[in-house]
């Protein structure tokens, strides 16, 4: 019987535990939470063949030697010091649909509010202004996401039904159809300028950390706005404070901050011009994600590529 160590919220892992129980009673699925290590490591240590976790334990090589694949229970593997991972484990992270499905509606949610102008309408009602402003249609309106992994494509493969002028940015510039592609560092400011409303799903990894600054703003058109749901270390604050101040940015939607929770004194809470949401745009969803896993645990136990290993090289 193959052990899996889960290492995550323990109310979601109970959750884990039924679906795994129901589908595949041929693993024995322990929760991290349910340990004694009153005297060191537990013994289960030496039996685990596959470990689940948001941030997994130190020196997992030596203290679980049987260990052969390394899930993450996210999208992404920024929260691992892939440094300390042995080379040889193969590290994957989460692609499931209930995760892609929730984004591909937050990002649509975000879009279509900036795109309608509901940020300003939302400010004059406070007002108890009643004051129509031109709206200008999808067509006219140019969105670009940063970023055309998993999330990134299917986002904008939502968003296109809408008639918006879609734009992707990426390293290798691989487009859906009816997406204009744009690849690499050489090409980000031509890619900027065409985004009314640009949406960054790019991964944390030392090329995209403090991305978001106020250079890449100024390449942007003036009244663009952002919607930030990548990580909150790639977005330098003060930056983007001073492009809505300028008036060169019209809104941002920030759905992850740094530090997370963002403190009460924080700037970005009151400015008008900034929604704020805690990290929220997308959750692993239990159902699809344990079917996932299996799925990928399957794969890996006959020899075949797994949906989501990440090359520990580029970082994601
Ligand atoms: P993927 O790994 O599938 O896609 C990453 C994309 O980013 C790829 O297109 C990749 O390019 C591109 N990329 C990475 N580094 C660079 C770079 N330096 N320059 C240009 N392009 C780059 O990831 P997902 O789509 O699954 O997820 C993206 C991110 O979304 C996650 O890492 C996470 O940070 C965030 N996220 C946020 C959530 C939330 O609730 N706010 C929930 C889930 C995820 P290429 O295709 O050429 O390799």
């Amino acid at each position: 019987m193959k052990t899996i160590l889960y290492k995550s919220e323990p109310v979601r892992g109970e959750h884990w535990q039924k679906l795994l129980a129901d589908l595949a009673p041929e693993y024995r699925f322990v929760q991290w939470n349910s340990l004694d290590f009153s005297d060191g490591d537990p013994e289960i240590f030496a039996e685990v063949d596959y470990l689940v976790a948001w941030v997994p334990p130190e020196n997992i090589a030596q203290r679980m030697p049987q260990l052969k694949v390394l899930f993450s229970v996210g999208a992404g593997v920024d929260q691992f010091d892939l440094t300390q991972l042995p080379a040889s484990l193969p590290v994957v992270r989460m692609v499931e649909p209930g995760l892609t499905q929730g984004m591909v509606e937050y990002v649509t949610l975000a879009a279509l509010a900036l795109h309608r102008d509901l940020p300003l309408y939302l400010q004059q009602q406070k007002q108890s202004l009643w004051k129509s402003h031109p709206v200008v249609s999808a067509n006219k309106r140019r969105i670009g996401v940063l970023g055309l992994g998993e999330l990134g494509q299917a986002t904008l493969n939502m968003l296109k039904n809408f008639g918006f002028e879609c734009h992707g940015w990426s390293r290798s510039g691989n487009t859906p159809e009816g997406v204009t592609g744009w690849a690499g560092v050489e090409q980000l400011p031509a890619f900027l300028s065409h985004c009314d409303i640009m949406v960054c799903l790019l991964p944390l990894t030392p090329q995209t950390r403090g991305m978001l600054n106020g250079e890449l703003f100024a390449r942007l058109p003036r009244g663009a706005a952002l919607i930030q749901t990548g990580r909150g270390q790639q977005l330098v604050a003060e930056d983007l404070l001073a492009a809505l101040d300028s008036g060169h940015l019209r809104a941002a939607v920030l759905d992850v901050t740094d530090p997370e929770p963002l403190p009460l004194e924080d700037a970005l809470w009151s400015h008008p011009g900034v929604w704020i949401t805690p990290h929220i745009a997308s959750q692993t969803q239990p159902e699809t994600a344990v079917t996932a896993l299996l799925a990928n645990l399957q794969r890996y136990e006959q020899g075949q590529p797994m949906q989501g290993e990440i090359d520990k090289t580029k970082g994601y």
